[in-house]
């Protein structure tokens, strides 16, 4: 017994052992690894100007302690003349995590960004924290109150808030605001009334450049209330998704509107209508289109609706979106996500996608839209249910198709075309009337237009027909089925098998 339990120590003793001498392997391991991959980096083993090190080393002084200091100071500092290299350290550096520099590239619009060397990078965290947390109510000065009602009920930052929040910075606010701009938390602001307004009003106006403002579209409060399962799509819209399946951080989101507003502005677009989670903006006298973020469980998404504008009064059959505006705002969504993920969020992973039309699920589901671009027919297998699904409707949004395509295609969706019921009124002949009650149109109504078309009785048919069209809102498919069951009811199938060719 006694010798049970030695044997057991001792082999408890040398088993941590082993597994010290495991770990201990692994590290060893793990260190070899940080070497190699550290000696394959590019700029291992280049020789860096002893200046270059002189900054690194001592840049808290050179900037008298400051957080951030400028070109100049640096250029006096290391006593370096030449400004291309001096641009060339501060990227370097900036690389390496040491600085924060944003003026070597990229940087055409903005001088002042050129100008602005941060040493510390909470420093600049803690700036943009000032503009994008809204001061607690009751630490709000009436004089400012309305500005910050402004940034969270409709996403604008006025110029009065940021010099009242930056005032201690001040002297670097077009810096921070290029730096903001550029990392898409905002962008300017065209305001339509200072655009129309007279030179000499504006100078009347002064300070004019003092009124600027900016779109900071993560502020907005007020969300859109969509306790939705299922996508509705209106008939006026053509609409695609992008599926980022679980993950779908809001600041990327946030990011992909300032960009839709800078592109909108471009276009010609003022006054977007903005959510937190909603956005629609001006594409042309048209169209517009919107962004919509959706989490549900286990799904987020982003919806994109291309919507044709609404005529009054409304023409008889509602006009879809035309499919090059509609490319253009995928080209725009894709581009630009595409571009968001290479800078900020590597590891999200979306499918633009199309909405599944089979809707016997209940539950929104999506097709990848390359595929459906390619095929005439893509399956789907959601709830393991193999589904056939025609891609032409799909197709049709992205694709303008020939003109004579486009003619044959009208001429097929319009079977309750004029010329279609002229056709119809001359093969009827007597039996029209019959055929106007099976179509369930009133006595009155029949009497009428036989009164007002007596001289002939193919017009009156096909007035008929017009008003019956009227009455049911040109829902073609429905038509068509009660236009035949009508005909098959006053015994003239012949009829009825050519509307039903047609
Ligand atoms: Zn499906």
């Amino acid at each position: 017994m006694l010798r049970d339990l030695k044997g057991y120590k001792k082999c408890q003793i040398s088993t941590s052992s082993l597994f010290y001498y495991y770990i201990l392997k692994q590290i060893q391991k793990l260190r070899k690894h940080i070497e190699d991959v550290a000696v394959e980096e590019p700029y291992m083993g280049e020789r860096i100007p002893l200046n270059w090190l002189t900054f690194d080393d001592q840049k808290e002084k050179i900037s008298g302690g400051k957080p951030v200091m400028t070109l100049k100071q640096v250029m006096k500092g290391i006593e370096m003349e030449d400004e291309p290299e001096l641009l060339t350290m501060l990227k370097f550096y900036h690389d390496l995590g040491h600085i924060i520099y944003f003026g070597g590239d990229g940087a055409k619009k903005s001088k002042t960004l050129k100008d602005v060397v941060i040493l510390d990078p909470h420093w600049l965290i803690n700036a943009f924290k000032k503009i994008l947390i809204v001061e607690p109510r009751k630490e709000q000065t009436v004089k400012y109150r309305q500005s910050w009602n402004l940034l969270k009920d409709e996403g604008i930052l006025e110029d009065l808030l940021i010099d009242l929040v930056w005032q201690s910075i001040s002297e670097h606010k077009q810096a921070l605001l290029d730096l903001m701009d550029k990392f898409d938390l905002l962008c300017k602001r065209v305001d339509e009334e200072e655009e129309h307004s007279s030179p000499a009003s504006s100078m009347a106006r002064q300070p004019c450049l003092a009124k600027a403002s900016y779109y900071v579209p993560s502020m907005l409060r007020q969300r859109t209330s969509r306790p939705i399962q299922l996508e509705t799509i209106e008939k006026n819209s053509s609409v695609f998704f992008v599926d980022f399946k679980e993950f779908l951080p809001d600041g990327l989101y946030h990011r992909l509107v300032v960009r839709a507003l800078r592109w909108s502005q471009d276009l010609g677009g003022r006054k977007p209508d903005l959510l937190y989670d909603r956005a629609s903006f001006y594409v042309d006298e048209h169209h517009q289109f919107a962004l919509q973020m959706v989490h549900q469980p286990k799904r987020a998404y982003i919806k994109v609706s291309v919507i044709r504008a609404e005529v009054i009064p409304p023409p008889q059959s509602v006009k879809k979106p035309s499919a090059d505006v509609t490319r253009k705002v995928k080209d725009f969504v894709e581009e630009n996500l595409l571009n968001l993920k290479t800078m900020w969020i590597e590891r999200v992973d979306y499918c633009i996608s199309v909405q599944c039309p089979d809707k016997k699920h209940k539950v929104i589901h999506f097709l990848p839209l390359d595929e459906c671009m390619v095929n005439s027919a893509v399956d789907c297998y959601f709830e393991y249910s193999r589904v056939s699904i025609k891609t032409d409707e799909i197709q049709a949004m992205f694709k303008q198709k020939s003109p004579e395509e486009e003619a044959s295609a009208r001429e097929e969706r319009q079977p309750m075309s004029d010329i279609f019921f002229r056709e119809i009124a001359n093969d009827i002949g007597r039996e029209w009337k019959r055929l106007a009650t099976n179509l369930h149109l009133k006595h009155v109504a029949v009497f009428k237009i036989e009164i007002e078309h007596r001289e002939s009785v193919d017009e009156q048919i096909f007035q008929m027909l017009v008003l019956w069209r009227q009455k049911r809102g040109n829902k073609v498919n429905e038509m068509r089925k009660e236009l035949i069951d009508a005909l098959i009811k006053v015994d003239r199938r012949d009829l009825a098998d050519k509307v039903r060719d047609y």
